[in-house]
């Protein structure tokens, strides 16, 4: 009964924050829209965030692709391995998905 209640009450809220109030420059559309964000948990009640109850990672998304600029790789290269799908950038020396066209690093053309 009282489980219930405080169910109706309260509950876990999402909370977006922006680490970096400057933009990054897109891989994916050129476009200097990425932010580093991070999603925290708050526990709410009457949906004021009261308590963080988790930390999240910080990740880099663009506001145009609304997608992640990192980590979209390892679910292609396991449906094709074969096929070499990384750019690297010869500045850095990383690797990047074929479909990025800048260094997200260094913003440099790759
Ligand atoms: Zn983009
Ligand atoms: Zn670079």
């Amino acid at each position: 009964m009282i489980e219930s209640f405080f169910f109706f009450i309260g509950g876990v809220q999402p909370k977006i924050k922006v680490l970096e109030e400057t933009p990054r420059r897109c891989p994916r559309c050129g476009l200097h829209q990425v932010y580093l964000k991070r999603v925290d948990h708050y526990l709410s009640i009457f949906f004021i965030p009261v308590l963080k109850i988790k930390t999240g990672q910080p990740v880099l998304i663009c506001n145009r692709c609304e997608r992640h600029a990192h980590g979209s790789g390892s679910d292609r290269s396991r449906s094709q391995p074969a096929s070499p799908t990384t750019k690297s950038c010869r500045f850095c020396d990383r690797n990047f998905p074929a479909d990025y066209i800048f260094c997200p690093i260094c913003g440099r053309k790759l």
